[in-house]
């Protein structure tokens, strides 16, 4: 069984231990924030919170959907916290975090989708730390394009959507999602005039030929930077790995996403979406 294989050496990550992690710890704790480097499991937190990076998760901890690689619960999320947006800003503030990373859960049942928590936080970290760049990975608006330009608005200077995986697996993989409907997201994105990007997950069984359709798909909707890492499942309940992806291959995924117009990709076994995302800022 894949998921009981040992992980290969290059899937192994240090520890998060450190001053700065322990701050980092604190803060989000204190701050009652939600973060997906935990929720994730994300093996990167020994470095992203050692060097004072986290992503923060906004409009709760409950999701409306049920991604088959996702460990946030699914349900019915209770109402909205109203003060979200300035205790985001504020943790952001006193961890003095010169590129910050939001992020979302869905939020289908809200007529806005969540757009103007979204549009107070970014516009609220901004005020508190100007010089502060921040990237917003933002959830599937359902074709909602007033709430998508709500969304994007605040000031951010990164608008990341992902697509998770290649077409023929997003019944299995994003069952809520619709690989067109997300790709058009992006255009729109793009044509608002945002620097765009987007994450793909890999070992999920998907095909070489499937992996450059999405590039050459992505390239034509105007995404500027791809990340490509390997899908790590987060506990038995979910969506096996299907193949762990060797380095090499990583590498050559990068070379042809280059070459079929995408302005930067960041490719290998442990990139996130929000792995390096302090440099995508000036792609
Ligand atoms: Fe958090 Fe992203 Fe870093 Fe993982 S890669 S620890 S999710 S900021
Ligand atoms: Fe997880 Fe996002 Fe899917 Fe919700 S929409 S289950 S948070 S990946």
């Amino acid at each position: 069984e894949a998921t009981r294989r040992k992980k290969p050496d290059w899937l192994r990550v240090k520890l998060p231990v450190g001053k700065e992690y322990a701050k980092v710890r604190k803060l989000v704790d204190q701050h009652k924030l939600h973060t997906i480097c935990e929720s994730g499991n994300c093996p990167n937190m020994g470095e992203c919170w050692g060097a004072g990076t986290a992503t923060f998760m906004i409009l709760g901890n409950v999701c409306t959907r049920s991604c088959s690689f996702c460990a946030v619960a699914t349900g019915r999320p209770p109402e909205y916290d109203e003060d979200e947006p300035r205790r985001v800003a504020e943790a952001i503030q006193l961890m003095g975090v010169k590129h910050a990373v939001l992020t979302s859960v869905n939020r289908d049942e809200l007529k806005d989708k969540g757009a103007e928590i979204w549009y107070q936080t970014v516009v609220k970290t901004k005020e508190l730390s100007p010089s502060t760049t921040i990237e917003t990975l933002i959830p599937d608006v359902k074709s909602n394009w007033d709430a998508l330009y709500r969304m994007i608005s605040g000031g951010q200077e990164v608008v990341s959507h992902n697509m998770e995986t290649v077409g023929s697996l997003y019944r299995r993989v994003r069952p809520q999602a619709k690989y067109d409907r997300s790709l058009e997201q992006i255009k729109l994105t793009k044509e608002y005039g945002k620097r765009t990007k987007t994450g793909i997950m890999l070992g999920l069984g998907e095909t070489k030929e499937e992996v450059y359709k999405a590039m050459d798909d992505l390239a034509a909707n105007g995404c500027d930077i791809l990340t490509l890492g390997q899908y790590l499942q987060p506990t038995k309940m979910h969506i096996e790995v299907a193949e762990f992806i060797h380095p090499d291959l990583f590498d050559h995924y990068r070379e042809e996403g280059l070459k079929r117009g995408l302005k930067y990709v960041e490719s290998g076994p442990l990139v996130r979406s929000s792995y390096h995302a302090e440099r995508h800022v000036n792609v």
